[in-house]
Formats: structure tokens, C-alpha cells, sequence
């Protein structure tokens, strides 16, 4: 199969079968985007929900977080991960925010790498959520997947990862895409134990073909082993021939 023929296979059945996939980070608007981003780095999704509802209710915009010392943002997001350097963030975020954006919330990912906290994977996930761009976020799971099944070859980091995807997604299918591969990651393909039975697309994927190729090896080992020659290899002592 090619890798064009492996990414038609795989975004026809997502886009069939999954079709509108979304963030399942809660948010109202796009600062709050920009926060629960921000806050999930190596974090659950579900955690950071369990944060922000407060956080968001005592600080509900930009200005209102600027103003804010970090040591008060952090009693706030302290079960999360990084607590410290997140509070630190949020707060040179949101002043950054205030003073050259205006508080809005930019949609270029080269002006949003600017802020505090903000990384390429972050940028990516507001300009393609709140802005509906063609760009690819790329994180562990999407990283993994695209790996396995085969979507991209030796990526040795998230930054080649998503350039090759983005060469071959459909630019209107990128954003889709992003939260497709997630879901995928998250529920099935997942990171110590791919559910590779159960996988819906596994017909598509190079790992499985690998698992299949092997367990196709290891059974014509077995098949060709001739039960009656079988340790009878070695020479008998009996008749001082070799067995054959
Ligand atoms: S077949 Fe296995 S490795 Fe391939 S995508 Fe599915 S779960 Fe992941």
C-alpha cells in the first residue's frame, strides 16, 4: 500500500465513521482556550476541566489574570501539573495578551509562540480550533499514531511529524484530522498496549501489517518443522548416521 492509498483509507473512515471530532478540553471563548491549552501540557484534559471552572469564574479575562501574582494563580491550578511555572505563565500570558494584542487572541501562529507558555503544539491548537486553519498540533498521541500507522515515516520530532502530515491531509480535513488522530491515540491506539484487534482501521496501518508479517513467519517456522525429523538432527547414536 502507499502512503497516499494509507491516508485515504484512514481519513475516509474517520470522516465516515467519527466525522465532527472536538477538543474535550471545556472552554467558552478563546482566552479560555488559550488557558486549558496552556494548563494541559503533559496533563489529562479531564483534570484541567476540573480546574479551570473556578479559575475561570474568579478571573474571567485577560485583564482579569494579568493583574494577578502567580503565587495566587497557582492555589488555583496546584493539582495540575507544573503548577508553578503554569501560574508563571498564565500571568505573563495574559499581560502579553493585554498589552500587545489588545486581549484578543491572535490566530498566527508566529505571533502566538510570542507569549509565555504558548508553544508550537499550543499555537497550532488555537489558530485550527478557534480559527479553523490548516495547521497540524502535534502531540504525544498524534506523534505515536501517525508513527505506527504509518502517516509519516522516521519523524524524529513533532515539527516533522507535522510537516509531513500537513502535506498530505486535505487542508480543509487538518483540522479534523488533529483531534481524529487524538481520539485514536487516547482510546485506542494506545501507548503501551495498541488495541490493535480492535482497531477499526487496522487493515491500513504499518504497524499491524508488521504484527501480521511476523505472526505469517512464526507460523511457517512451526508448519516446516517435520515432526517425525524432529530432534532427530543429531547423530544417532544407534546406527552412527546422521538422522535426515
Ligand atoms: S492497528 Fe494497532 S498500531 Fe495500528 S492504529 Fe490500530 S491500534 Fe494502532
Amino acid at each position: 500500500m502507499t502512503k497516499q492509498e494509507r491516508y485515504i483509507h484512514v481519513l475516509n473512515y474517520f470522516e465516515t465513521h467519527v466525522g465532527l471530532a472536538e477538543t474535550e478540553l471545556a472552554y467558552n471563548n478563546p482566552f479560555e482556550l488559550l488557558v486549558a491549552v496552556i494548563l494541559s501540557a503533559q496533563c489529562t484534559d479531564k483534570r484541567v476541566n476540573l480546574t479551570t471552572p473556578k479559575l475561570f469564574k474568579d478571573y474571567p479575562t485577560a485583564e482579569a489574570i494579568a493583574a494577578a501574582s502567580p503565587e495566587t494563580i497557582f492555589t488555583y491550578i496546584r493539582s495540575i501539573s507544573y503548577p508553578n511555572n503554569k501560574a508563571k505563565h498564565l500571568v505573563g500570558m495574559a499581560n502579553m495578551l493585554v498589552k500587545d494584542f489588545n486581549g484578543i487572541v491572535p490566530g498566527n501562529v508566529e505571533e502566538l509562540v510570542k507569549m509565555p507558555g504558548v508553544g508550537r503544539k499550543t499555537a497550532n491548537v488555537i489558530a485550527s480550533v478557534i480559527y479553523n486553519k490548516p495547521t497540524m498540533a502535534v502531540d504525544t498521541h498524534v506523534f505515536r499514531v501517525s508513527n505506527r500507522i504509518g502517516l509519516t515515516t522516521n519523524a524524529k520530532n513533532p515539527l516533522q511529524s507535522e510537516k509531513q502530515l500537513i502535506k498530505f491531509i486535505p487542508e480543509e480535513l487538518v483540522p479534523k484530522a488533529h483531534h481524529w488522530l487524538i481520539l485514536h491515540g487516547r482510546y485506542i491506539c494506545l501507548a503501551r498496549k495498541p488495541k490493535c484487534d480492535e482497531c477499526p482501521i487496522k487493515l491500513y496501518c504499518k504497524y499491524f501489517e508488521k504484527i501480521i508479517l511476523k505472526q505469517k513467519k512464526q507460523t511457517t517456522v512451526t508448519l516446516n518443522i517435520n515432526p517425525k525429523s524432529y530432534g532427530k538432527e543429531k547423530t544417532s547414536k544407534k546406527s552412527g548416521k546422521k538422522a535426515g
